[in-house]
């Protein structure tokens, strides 16, 4: 269910102001110059560069960065930076995130993993009920595993930004940290989504007293109240203090002591029904270690297109990518058309889509986990031989009985039958928040970035004066020790993401960029957008508001309610056998499927249409520099 509309700053309003005078054209930028009425809007067509996030606030620093002169990269940081002030239950530096890039310049993909990663003494029982049986090992639930010093990986978020900048950037970090500063200081006005937010977070807040302070301000620890301001000095500083010293003073020095001595002396609960779960073991070498990696990213071509995603760590790119590839055998334009237009041939699409998408799923259980720790065959994975010989497990009529056995990346010809391999897909623990951000710059680069703190409210774990909150990506790990499975907990390791960051180039262009939050999900999102876009004919924003279903190796595919009520949503279940189950509880956040957002180019590169989500999470902001090449 979609919530109220986001907040607005002062800064927004300043800004919006600034921005009318530059006379934002199509209906979304002429929103932006009315003060405190501003509105967010999902759609924004025009020139000179274009963002499209959740938040408008962020959206709007990315605006203000393009304006001054700086390019993609760095207005991708100023609203990442942004959100870890609006949304710090999303994203922030206390995170991570899969940073894409596409150089007009080099007419080039790369890419920057800023995965958390595993401190040195990581435990293999890290979230295991110690009155559990050693032969029989039991996970704690995973909310205490979530709130926990233990689920806290080293934060990949700020040497993202510093790589992601020196490698690209044309500004100093300070300088891009600028309109996130301004967001902290001047504060933001508390919305509906950031109070229902923080109250669904309140008991696992409530153990921690830095964030009890900070997000828990009321009396009786209440919320902060809809329609105040919230402002946030603690970060405002420690992005001074960054920005000022560089990234070397989050990961060296005062700052890394508070974030080690907040892990390891984290309050714990042994017994497995209260919070917080086990304090962590993350060392000052921990944090001067980590680095963020440059990447090559994953391709593969899909109709008249080329698909580049996010390589391991992530299972983004090999997963979105083998789908692709299995889905390549089959004409879907075709098979949605068809004789006798109706809703059954949209569904006999879909029905692809939804096998396709659990095939590779299976891979992605079998196969894909840190390439620093375990083999994982990613160009195996991402050869359209193999697509095409995980293709013949598709029976077009009848969906298959779920879990499907991974495929055999050992052997395989490209004829049918498919030889199976032995171990299907391990359960999913993933959670669903995130954050997306999409921007193009007037040169024709452009950036794909996905950030997290994974849970809702991270670990829950503010660091004391400091303003950000620590994430719990470890428990993207698999809770219990397998040696099998590639995405084992083991120390210094990654664990798998599903974050999928994806640009689409024609004839080495930009055609289409696009990623979304949403923990596993992230990945059928994208596909279906893709789907949706490339060979189901809708305009982009059609593609990314239609609605979702998400099937992941398991017997009943997750759906929006629209979705399962749709006439192809019966086809699919009467017809071919889907079962559907509807995404979380109604009335709140988890009842929708992802949060995307994306920008689609001309033909002849000028022109981007920003899109965001129109009602999803209450709806996201689309804007441009330009309404027309000449203003
Ligand atoms: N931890 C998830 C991942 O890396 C992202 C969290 C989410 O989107 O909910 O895939």
């Amino acid at each position: 269910m979609p919530y109220p509309g986001r907040r607005l700053t002062a800064v927004t309003a300043a800004l919006a102001m600034s921005v009318t005078t530059c006379a934002f054209a199509n209906p979304a930028s002429a929103d932006m110059g009315q003060g405190p009425d501003a509105k967010k809007t999902p759609v924004a067509t025009g020139y000179g560069g274009a963002v499209s996030t959740v938040d408008l606030d962020a959206s709007a620093a990315a605006i203000e960065i393009l304006r001054k002169g700086g390019n993609a990269v760095d207005a991708a940081v100023a609203a990442a930076a942004t959100l870890g002030v609006t949304e710090p239950y999303s994203a922030g530096i206390g995170g991570g995130g899969y940073f894409v890039y596409y150089d007009a310049g080099k007419e080039k993909v790369s890419t920057i993993d800023g995965r958390e990663t595993a401190p040195a003494a990581m435990p293999r029982n890290a979230f295991i009920d110690p009155a559990s049986p050693a032969d029989k090992p039991v996970a704690y639930p995973f909310i205490k595993q979530a709130t926990s010093g233990m689920s806290v990986g080293v934060p990949g978020t700020p040497a993202t930004w510093e790589r992601a900048l020196e490698r690209w950037g044309s500004m100093k970090l300070a300088e891009a940290l600028e309109p996130a500063i301004d967001v902290a200081e001047d504060g933001f006005v508390v919305d509906e989504t950031f109070r229902q937010q923080t109250l669904e977070n309140k008991d696992r807040f409530l153990p921690f007293e830095a964030t009890r302070k900070l997000f828990l301000p009321g009396p009786d620890n209440d919320a902060p109240a809809v329609g105040s301001l919230f402002t946030n000095e603690d970060i405002a500083d420690t992005y001074e203090h960054l920005g000022k010293h560089g990234v070397d003073a989050f990961y060296e020095g005062k700052l890394a002591e508070e974030i080690v001595s907040t892990v390891r002396n984290a309050p714990s609960s042994t017994d497995p029904k209260t919070l917080p779960g086990p304090a962590g073991v993350m060392t000052t070498e921990d944090l001067d270690d980590y680095e963020a990696l440059d990447q090559d990213p994953t391709h593969v071509e899909y109709r008249d297109y080329d698909v580049y995603g996010m390589a391991p760590s992530s299972s983004g790119g090999t997963t979105v990518g083998e789908a692709l590839n299995i889905l390549d055998v089959f004409n879907l334009a075709d098979l949605a058309e068809g004789e006798g237009k109706g809703s059954d041939n949209t569904a006999r699409a879909l029905h692809y889509y939804l096998e396709a998408s659990a095939l590779a799923f299976a891979d992605r259980g079998k196969y894909v986990g840190d390439p620093a720790f375990v083999k994982v065959p990613t160009k195996k994975l991402l050869d359209p031989v193999f697509g095409k010989e995980r293709s013949c497990a598709i029976d077009p009529h009848r969906a298959a009985t779920k879990p499907v056995a991974a495929g055999d990346v050992g052997q395989y010809d490209g004829v049918c039958p498919a030889r199976p391999a032995a171990l299907a897909d391990a359960p999913d623990t993933e959670n669903i928040n995130t954050t997306n951000l999409t921007v193009s710059d007037k040169w024709g680069n452009v950036v794909e970035y996905t950030l997290t703190i994974e849970q809702t409210g991270g670990s829950g774990i503010t660091v004391p004066g400091r303003g950000f909150i620590l994430n719990n990506e470890l428990t993207d790990f698999s809770p219990v020790y397998n040696k099998d499975d590639p995405n084992r907990i083991e120390p210094g390791k990654r664990p798998r993401s599903s974050m999928s960051p994806t640009i689409v180039l024609k004839d080495d262009e930009p055609f289409l960029a696009l990623g979304s939050p949403g923990g596993s999900t992230i990945i059928t999102t994208v596909l279906q957008t893709l789907i949706n876009r490339i060979d189901l004919g809708m305009n982009i924003q059609d593609a990314l508001a239609a609605p979702r279903a998400s099937q992941r190796n398991t017997a009943n595919v997750t759906a929006e309610q629209a979705f399962i009520d749709a006439p192809y949503g019966k086809d699919l279940a009467t017809r071919y056998g889907h079962k559907f189950t509807p995404a979380g509880d109604p009335g709140k956040s988890a009842a929708e499927i992802g949060a995307a957002t994306a920008i689609e180019f001309s033909d002849d590169g000028k022109a981007a249409t920003a899109v965001a989500e129109p009602t999803r999470r209450g709806g996201g902001s689309a804007m441009v520099v330009k309404p027309s090449p000449q203003k």
